[in-house]
């Protein structure tokens, strides 16, 4: 039994120097746990990324890495930690969607479901034709999307100057409604989750989104249309209503 997991041990150091960077980029006095070490290492095995960097953004959750594939391409690596995880807030968004009707009601198990979810809705927002970082590979807590931004990250639109507010917010508004019509709904909508990739806005955080079938899909969709008008307002009148009723094609 020891014996098994000194070589545990042992493989787990391996691991660790086999993806580049992962010394470099600890969260403070944070570094990744064993199963996310291995997560890692699985990707950086098949060659998804090469060597990870910095720090994007450190949240309560989760933390977002920046990353380079092999071939050099750029890519954000998002990775939920388990144990600070609201699980019972997670469940709610998970429980009712027919596409994890099978998963372990077990803390690890629900964030698992929770980074998945995330993966599937950026594909489906993807097809539609919405603008959202390609999502490339998601196992277990961590999700590979590509990278927005260009030397540095994009910033929020909450914390961008916007050329042309019109513009951006017609996007939105039909990303919102695209979203719908495919029959899905982001869930988390707000100007905290957009980011503005020069002078286009990139959606992002998907884990929160349901598909029509779910419990809470019309209650997200209504907050999510109410904090997109909300927003714009500061630029020029929206009438939330009728952004309701454009989104859900009665106009
Ligand atoms: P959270 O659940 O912590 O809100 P988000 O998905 O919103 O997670 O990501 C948190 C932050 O990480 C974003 O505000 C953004 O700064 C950065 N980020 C996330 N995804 C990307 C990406 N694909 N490219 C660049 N930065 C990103
Ligand atoms: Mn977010």
């Amino acid at each position: 039994m020891e014996k098994d997991l000194k070589k545990i041990d042992q493989s787990i150091d391996e691991y660790r120097k086999r993806v580049k960077g992962v010394e470099d980029v600890r969260v403070g006095s944070e570094v990744f746990d064993k199963s996310t070490l291995l997560t890692l290492y699985g990707f950086a095995n098949k060659g998804f990324i090469d060597t990870l960097l910095g720090v994007i953004k450190t949240g309560k959750e989760a933390n977002v890495f920046r990353a380079v594939g092999r071939g050099g391409e750029d890519y954000a690596v998002k990775i939920h930690r388990v144990t600070t995880s609201d699980f019972r807030n997670m469940w709610r968004y998970i429980d009712g969607d027919r596409r994890f009707s099978k998963i372990k009601r077990t803390k690890r198990g629900i964030v698992h479901a929770w980074v998945e979810k995330e993966f599937k809705n950026l594909e489906l927002a993807l097809s539609a034709g919405v603008r959202v970082p390609r999502p490339v590979v998601s196992r277990n807590n961590v999700l590979i999307m590509e990278f927005v931004g260009d030397e540095k990250a994009a910033s929020m639109l909450k914390n961008s100057h916007v050329e042309d507010p019109r513009s951006v917010f017609l996007e939105l508004r039909e990303a919102l409604k695209i979203m719908r019509m495919r029959g899905f709904v982001h869930g988390d909508f707000s100007e905290y989750n957009v980011l503005m990739d020069g002078d286009k806005p990139v959606i992002i955080d998907f884990s929160q989104g349901v598909l029509k079938h779910h419990p809470l899909f019309e209650e997200l969709l209504v907050r999510d249309v109410s904090n997109l008008a909300r927003f714009f307002n500061r630029f020029f009148d929206v009438d939330q209503a009728e952004v309701y009723k454009y989104v859900t094609g009665e106009l």
